[in-house]
């Protein structure tokens, strides 16, 4: 063959990874196009197996092998990636769902499903109703022949109920309703989400990776796991249609993650319950939510998932003598915690948030009992540390 030009040199010089290679990491495929070896196999018919590569947005070795890494991780079969959290919320929802059908979502939900449910699904003929988790025989009152999913979750965004979880359950298996876990919270770690109870889960499992798998506050992603084959194969079709895909680089940062998110786990539940417990006893507080400590709402429920995990998550709700102004005050006082969304980095947050407009049903206490809530994610600096600021901010809020 005559001499080629230096683009041409460039892109067809010839790569194999040195036979016998290894390292720790996966590595990192980046692909819009995946190459076929002949004609053959490009018109071969595309087969159901996940692991049939061709083309980029349908995966590459990386991201299938972190979808395998999530679907061990929640003791599932099958698992998807997809871009956000929120586009593995909108991908359930929108896989499930029909004109004329209706989702049950829990009242604390997290607010974009809350969002995506009343203003896409609704726009699309689906209809919605939310329910309080912590009344399953409510909930099961709410069902009808309409019914076609139902959305859970432990703990629920914010006020930090705990469901009655195997009530919920047992209600939707009865009736044939497929359910939706949003664990993000638990994160596979929590609690099995397909055996909260022996012969009793859920059927889908959906978590923000972007919280707990990835741990460095610098990616988002989502994941879709299921034990069904049929569920599996609805979510695939609606990826399709959605044109999901998620990025090399992103993939291979939730691979990086994985390996630590155990120790991290349980790392941040411990200086999150020290943290908690220490807040009870302070003066400017009137409750704090957390499903471990006794007397936060569905506490109960939350014991009754054995040995569940308690994530990195409290609320504190101030007492009603304290305006929210003042409390901002607190939350702009405090020098290790930084003032934003998401959470499970290694960075504590603290967000204030005005639940007025953004419920249907009451809150667990009354404007008599309550004031503005806190929510607190504790990350991985020293607890002794970020125990020291809370009291300094506190000392400030008189
Ligand atoms: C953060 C979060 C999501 C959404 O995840 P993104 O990746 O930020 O879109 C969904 N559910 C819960 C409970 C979350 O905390």
């Amino acid at each position: 063959m005559s001499k080629r030009g230096k683009s041409t040199e460039q892109i067809h010089h010839a790569y194999q990874p040195p036979a016998g290679w290894d390292a720790v990491p996966v590595p990192t495929y980046k692909a819009s196009t995946v190459l076929f070896p002949d004609t053959a196999a490009l018109h071969r018919p595309r087969s159901g197996d996940a692991f049939a590569y061709r083309y980029g947005l349908q995966g590459t070795p990386s991201s299938l092998t972190l979808a395998a890494r999530m679907a061990t991780l929640e003791q599932a079969r099958h698992c998807v990636l997809v871009p956000s959290g929120l586009a593995a919320v909108t991908l359930t929802s929108l896989a499930l769902l029909k004109p004329g059908d209706e989702v049950l979502l829990p009242d604390n939900v997290y607010g974009q499903n809350r969002h995506v449910t009343v203003r896409l699904l609704a726009r699309l003929g689906i209809h919605h109703r939310f329910y309080d988790p912590l009344d399953a025989a409510a909930f099961s009152a709410l069902m009808t022949e309409k019914t076609r999913l139902v959305w859970l979750e432990a703990a629920g965004s914010i006020t930090m109920e705990f469901p009655d979880v195997l009530g919920l359950l047992h209600a939707c298996k009865a009736r044939g309703v497929t359910t939706a876990m949003d664990n993000t919270w638990g994160a596979g770690m929590a609690f099995n989400a397909f055996e909260l109870a022996p012969g009793l889960g859920v059927d889908l499992s959906m978590q923000a990776l972007t919280k707990f798998a990835s741990g460095g506050a610098d990616v988002l992603m989502g994941a879709v796991c299921t034990q069904d084959a049929g569920l599996h194969r609805r979510l695939d079709e609606m990826i399709e249609f959605l044109g999901y895909g998620v990025g090399a680089n992103d993939v291979e940062l939730v691979l990086r993650g994985l390996p630590s998110l155990p120790l991290r786990y349980r790392a941040q539940e411990a200086s999150t319950l020290t943290l908690a417990r220490w807040m009870q006893q302070q003066p400017a507080v009137a409750r704090v939510l957390h499903p471990a400590l006794p007397g936060s709402p569905g506490h109960a429920y939350w014991e009754a998932v054995s040995e569940a995990g308690s994530g990195c998550l409290f609320s504190a709700v101030f007492k009603p003598a304290y305006s929210a102004a003042e409390v901002d005050a607190f939350v702009d006082a405090l020098q290790c915690f930084g003032i934003g969304y998401s959470w499970a980095g290694p960075m504590s947050l603290a967000v204030p948030y005005d639940l007025t407009h953004s419920r249907s049903l009451p809150l667990p206490w009354t404007p008599e009992e309550g004031g503005t809530l806190v929510r607190f994610a504790i990350g991985l600096e020293d607890v002794e540390d970020l125990r020291a600021d809370l009291a300094q901010a506190l000392a400030r809020l008189g």
